[in-house]
């Protein structure tokens, strides 16, 4: 490990890695890696203080208690915020989406703090849970493909106007709002519902993270096939007739 590493930082495994969401973690250094970069990989216990020096930070899913106990420890931690102001880029599913907006409620059914690093608000939706599979459109101005995920959840999530809704839902609930909308991001910092692992579904993604976290705007391409192949068989999965 050089000192001039990417830095990729997984927070809390042990607290919000419930639905394999370390995936996530794999891709971004597989593709880094691919492309000749040297990656230090950091996995962060929630007992353990939260790096300010990494360039990406991968936040997974969790049930509600764990999820509960995360926030309570990033808020104290605080470091986080502090990563964020430096530039670095998060990318966090479903558990850690609601942990990064205004607020969620957790476990206790109480109104639980978040980190507010996305303008977002999450309330507990009345209605059944939101499960399935997920295919969306992402953000025209991100310029990926059709995603694919899975997502399972009963947070509901509100976006505020400075976030962006990440993608618009063709099939499956996203945010739940009945507005069509899935996940959200501002400039550095995303969320989404979308399990999978979703980076696994859509390395694209995986690449904007390190294009960002590079500061470049392309990166040598990779054989992309086999993510091509699961990609056109969960949407093929997806939309088959029940
Ligand atoms: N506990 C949260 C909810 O149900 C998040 C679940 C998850 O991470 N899959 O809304």
């Amino acid at each position: 490990m050089s000192d001039n590493s990417l830095r990729v930082v997984w927070v809390y495994p042990d607290l919000l890695s419930t639905y394999g969401d370390q995936g996530n973690v794999l891709v971004v250094e597989r593709r880094a890696r691919q492309r000749g970069l040297d990656v230090a990989r950091l996995d962060v216990r929630s007992d353990q203080p939260i790096p300010t020096s990494g360039d990406i930070y991968l936040i997974g899913g969790g049930e509600d208690r764990p999820q509960r106990l995360a926030a309570e420890r990033l808020r104290r931690d605080g470091h986080l915020y502090q990563a964020v102001n430096n530039g670095a880029i998060v990318f966090a599913v479903c558990a850690g989406y609601q942990i990064l907006g205004h607020e969620f409620v957790n476990d206790l059914g109480q109104r639980e703090p978040g980190l507010g690093l996305l303008d977002v608000t999450t309330v507990r939706g009345e209605g059944e849970r939101c499960v399935g599979d997920v295919l969306a459109d992402i953000d025209p101005r991100l310029g990926l493909p059709q995603l694919t995920g899975f997502e399972n959840h009963q947070g509901v999530t509100h976006l505020g106007p400075t976030a962006r809704p990440l993608a618009n839902v063709r099939l499956g609930k996203g945010n739940g709002t009945g507005d069509g909308t899935e996940g959200a991001y501002n400039d550095t910092v995303f969320g989404t519902y979308m399990h999978g692992p979703v980076l696994a579904r859509n390395p694209l993604i995986a690449d904007l993270l390190l294009k960002l976290a590079l500061d470049v705007n392309a990166l040598p391409p990779t054989d992309d096939r086999w993510f091509e192949a699961l990609r056109n068989e969960r949407i093929a999965a997806a939309t088959e007739p029940a």
